[in-house]
């Protein structure tokens, strides 16, 4: 599983990252990095609750 961001759609409000900085990543210039973009057991379950908490809903999670 791999994570997809619609950057059209995020806002860089930075949510993702609070719930999981060691894969969602905000620069100096408030740009969206996703770091690891495979999702692991240990990180799936931080993972789909940014996925939920995203305002934009901007994250999916694809096989
Ligand atoms: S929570 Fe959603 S809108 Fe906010 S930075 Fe992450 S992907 Fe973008």
């Amino acid at each position: 599983m791999r994570i997809d961001v619609d950057y059209g759609l995020c806002e860089s409000n930075g949510v993702c990252a609070g719930i999981i900085p060691e894969v969602f990543q905000l620069g100096d210039d408030d740009q969206l990095t996703v770091v690891r973009a495979e999702v692991t057991q240990r990180t799936e379950g931080p993972v789909r609750e940014a996925v939920r908490q995203c305002p934009r809903q901007a994250i999916t999670v694809v096989d």
